[in-house]
């Protein structure tokens, strides 16, 4: 079995989440005591949200560049960042670490075109759902990706930062992303995207309006597969 080599702490929710994750799913697959081998780094939250709220983001590109080739050098043989977000600098962390990484963009686009979607809401934090560097990706694999109005945006992001990071879960938080997933339905999504890898901490992807697709699940999947040699090659 290969090391899984973790970028985490953004938020650490969400990393013990795909802690568990990885484990369980090496457990079900191996049996018995068989549990994942997995190098973690974890970041201060509070850093790399200083660094997106700046804009700075060829500094956050090196920091997770530099804590990535830090988990080859301990024996990691593939990288994942733990977030979607921070997938805005995918590309120089892949260029710094030496090993793959799997991309959490990739890996849910994949996920879509199994099943035939084309047309996803996206729920993700502002920087996910307008900067560009998600709904690009996506387009240029066929899937033309449908974020939320500006309000409704607003609300989505300030839940992840202000609740589901911080460990909360509201239940009014839950009936407004209900609500948002419900006319993103009347407004033809064929699916929404958990594209926030706390998001799943809040909703059941199996239990939503559209069919739903929890990035930190198919993420951790995919590393498993990675690990235990069954990776298919990525989204196309
Ligand atoms: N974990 C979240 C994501 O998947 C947000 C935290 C961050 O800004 O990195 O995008």
């Amino acid at each position: 079995m290969k090391t899984i080599g973790l970028i985490g702490g953004m938020s650490w929710e969400s990393t013990a989440t795909y802690y568990r994750l990885i484990n369980e799913q090496v457990r079900d697959r191996r049996g018995g005591l068989h549990s994942a081998e997995i190098a973690l780094r974890s970041l201060d939250f509070t850093r790399v949200v200083d660094l997106q709220k700046a804009g700075r983001w060829d500094e956050a590109g090196a920091l997770l560049g530099e804590a990535g080739a830090g988990l080859a050098r301990a024996g990691a043989a593939c990288i994942l960042i733990c977030t979607n977000t921070m997938h805005l600098v995918a590309a120089p962390v892949a260029a710094m670490v030496g090993v793959p990484l799997i991309d959490i963009i990739d890996e849910t686009a994949r996920s879509l075109k199994l099943d035939g979607r084309r047309r996803p809401l996206l729920l993700a934090t502002r920087y996910t759902m307008e900067h560009g560097f998600y709904t690009s990706r996506m387009a240029a694999l066929d899937i033309e990706v449908m974020v939320p109005e500006a309000e409704d945006r607003q609300r989505v992001h300030n839940v992840i930062f202000d609740e589901l990071c911080q460990g909360r879960i509201c239940e009014e938080a839950r009936a407004d992303y209900g609500a948002i997933i419900a006319r993103a339905r009347r407004a033809g999504a064929d699916s929404v995207i958990l594209g926030c890898t706390e998001i799943g901490l809040l909703l059941d992807a199996g239990d939503l309006a559209l069919p739903g697709y929890d990035s930190t699940t198919i993420h951790a999947s995919a590393a498993v597969r990675f690990a235990l040699d069954e990776l298919e090659s990525a989204a196309a």
